[in-house]
Formats: structure tokens, sequence, C-alpha cells
């Protein structure tokens, strides 16, 4: 039974928005002098068109609230309140009715992306270690599979820690007990006595999920102090779904926080990445400078919109829980269908049994079939790779003449 994920009628959906809206203050029935914002501009953008209405996302964009700062923490900008609500209802559905935790204990916004809440993991960690452990910058660092998402890289760069990388198996993806063992001694031996771990839930090339014990096994054998991030950017709406028994949710008390992106799987627009974590945690990155924002912020992006928000909850309340889970199971189908076509075909690929990512090894796949089929390379140069992903609109129709013409391709 889930305790905040509800199917709902579109009705209900729209009556819940409007409400929400009606919470939010009104820029052209009340004096709102004080702040830089207002209505989507009404020159360029209609605003009495009369099914808006009906469009309950298409209104709120047009209201344009601001959801600057975390709304899970008690204060905030009383002017979005209405909508800040719905956001504070949607990171309770992600924390608990899909990774596992229990209600009131989590902080959580939605941030511009996955690259945002990895790098706002990170910030938290590193500051907490500075803060709590007197940790020096020199004495942390971060520790990820070597695939894990270049997000881990650039928030190494942006915060100056260094990012230690741990080799996979070549053909399983997977992570061993040795190369774990190897690259904690190698940061050790650069004088690294923290480790950040950010473990993976589907990479974005493989769709391979790291187990996390591999890791916290051995910094636990030693007593390193750590704190665990899960990359779920690709595959937090997905992974979950697939009735796999994981240890990459607020089940596993190692688990410290969460990324999950919704403009991914989820199909909502862009900017919906969602960061989420344990309370207690987000005050390491209270910006107290943040004077003239009503609850100060604890987020990387200062203003953002409540659209956003509000778009990923009205798609979660569409389907509700049962009808996610029915969606995933469509596209693991699909998934199962073209693993079995290239196994008989004798191609070779890797798919994790939870992922909805195929990728197949280059030399069974001609340059320009790729091309022709717009399949993702990992790199652009000496490729090894190429992927499918099976999204909504993959459907076994337009899998299937890629199937034929790479059934016809001679191999030597
Ligand atoms: C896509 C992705 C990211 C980055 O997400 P953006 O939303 O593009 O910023 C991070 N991690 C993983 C595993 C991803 O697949």
């Amino acid at each position: 039974m889930k305790q905040f994920w509800q199917q709902k009628s579109s009705e209900e959906i729209k009556r819940q928005i409007f409400y929400a809206l009606g919470e939010n203050v009104s820029y052209s029935q009340e004096s709102i002098l004080g702040v830089p914002g207002s209505y989507l501009d009404e020159k360029v953008f209609t605003h009495d068109a009369g099914f808006l209405k009906d469009a309950p996302y298409l209104s709120t964009l047009l209201r344009n609230p601001n959801h600057i700062g975390v709304h899970t923490l008690g204060s905030s900008e009383p002017f979005f309140q209405g909508t800040q609500a719905i956001e504070k209802e949607l990171i309770d559905i992600c924390a608990v009715d899909i990774l596992a935790g229990e209600p009131d204990a989590y902080d959580g916004y939605v941030a511009s992306g996955g690259t945002e809440a990895n790098m706002q993991a990170l910030w938290m960690y590193r500051n907490y270690f500075q803060t709590n452990l007197q940790a020096k910058g020199s004495e942390i660092a971060i520790m990820a599979s070597a695939d894990a998402h270049y997000s881990i890289d650039k928030a190494a760069n942006v915060l100056g820690l260094p990012l230690y990388k741990v080799a996979v198996e070549q053909d399983s993806r997977e992570l061993t007990p040795e190369n774990v063992a190897e690259t904690v001694q190698r940061a050790q031996q650069d004088g690294k006595k923290y480790f950040i771990v950010v473990a993976t839930m589907m990479t974005t090339m493989f769709g391979s999920v790291d187990d996390p014990k591999l890791f916290t096994d051995v910094l636990k054998a030693q007593n390193i102090p750590f704190k665990l991030h899960v990359d779920g950017a690709y595959g937090g709406f997905y992974f979950p779904f697939t009735s796999i028994s994981h240890q990459l949710n607020f089940q596993n008390p190692d688990v410290s926080s969460v990324t999950l992106d919704a403009h991914k799987m989820v199909q909502a627009p862009y900017g919906t990445g969602i960061f989420i974590c344990r309370k207690g945690l987000i005050e390491n990155v209270h910006t107290r400078e943040a004077s003239y924002v009503e609850g100060e912020d604890y987020t990387l992006i200062g203003s953002r919109s409540g659209a956003n928000a509000i778009a990923i909850w009205m798609i979660l309340a569409t389907y509700g829980p049962f009808g996610w889970e029915e969606k995933i199971y469509i596209l693991q189908k699909r998934a199962a269908w073209l693993c079995k076509q290239l196994e008989e075909a004798g191609i070779q690929f890797y798919r994790h049994p939870g992922s909805n990512i195929i990728t197949i090894k280059s030399e069974f796949i001609p340059e320009e079939v790729a091309h022709k089929y717009w399949l993702v390379p990992d790199r652009h140069h000496a490729t090894q790779w190429q992927k499918i992903v099976i999204m909504e609109h993959v459907t076994i129709e337009k899998l299937m003449p890629l199937v034929e013409e790479l059934k016809k391709v001679e191999r030597v």
C-alpha cells in the first residue's frame, strides 16, 4: 500500500492544481510590490485561451511560481505556498513510495537535472566531512564506478575534489571487491581519509546497476568514514519497478541521498531532476547569506520554476503506482523481445535484467545502420558499444527493421 502515491482522475488532478494556484499570490488581484517576478509576459504568451482552464500544467507555466529554496524544511517563501505544497508531496512520493523510506524523514527538491542533484549531494557531503569531522579538503575523495555519469567528473571538478574511478569488468560491467579495494588503497596513498561514494542505479551507457555493498564492505572493514549517494538519474523511476531486489533505496541505512531524473523515463519537461536526502544533512549546504529569501536557501540552483514539480506530480498521479508498474512492465517486455532476437542472431550485447538499455558491441553494427537508427555510441571515436533505449515510442514495430538489418550483416 502506498502512503502518498495515489492514482487520480484528470478532473481531480485539475482540481488540485488549480486549488494550489489559488493558494499562490495573484499578481493581478493583490498588490505584490516587492518581488522581481510576475506572470509570463502577457503580450507574448496568451493567458486567455479557452483551453487553459483544462490545462493545469500550462496554467502553472503562465502563472510562473518560483520554487526557490527547499519546501520540506518548514518555512519557505509564502508567495507560492500552494504549488510548493505539491512539490513537498512529490518528494514524499519519491522518498517513501518509490525509495522505501519512512514518512517525514527526508528533505529534497526539484533540481534542474541529474547533474545538479548529484553535485548537490557531493557538495553536501564535502561540507559534512569538513564541518562535522574537521576533514581538510585535501583528505576527501569521491569514488564511483568507471561507468558513472560524467556529471560526477563535473561535480568533482567544481568542488575541487579528486574522483577515483573503480574499474569494471569488460563484459559484465560489474565492480569487483578487488577493484574497489585497489581504488581505496590508491586514494589512501594520496592521503584521502573520507570517502564520498556514488553508486549508480542504471548507468547511462549500459544500464548496469552497482551493488553498493561492494563499496561499503571495503570501507567498513577499515573503519573509513564515508557517505553514500545513489545516482538514480536514469534508473530511479524504472529500476525500482522491475521487482529486482536491491540495496539502492532508503531501506539500506548506508544510503543517505538519491538523485532521480523525471525528464528521462518519466517524460517530464527538462528541468526535472529530483534530489532527496535523509533529514539532518541538507543543513550542511545552508546558505545563510540568502537572507532575502524566506527560509533561506539550501539548493545549488536558486530560483526555479514551480511548473516543473507540477508536471512530475501530474504524471505520477495520472498513472498511479500500479499504472506505473504496468508501464515499466511493457518496456521490460519489449527489451526482453529485443534481447531474444539479438541472442538468436548471435549478436553480442549487454543488458541488466532490470533495465531498458541494450548496449550492443559495435562490431555487430555497421556504422551506417547505427546512424540510420540514431543509436548512441559510448564515444564518438573508436566506438566500442552502441546503445538502444526502450522508451515509450520504441515499439517492437520500430525495432523490427533494425533487427532484420542486423541479421543480414555478414560476419567473418
Ligand atoms: C542523465 C544522467 C545524469 C545527468 O542528468 P542530467 O539530467 O542530464 O543533468 C546523471 N547520472 C546518470 C546516471 C544519468 O543517466
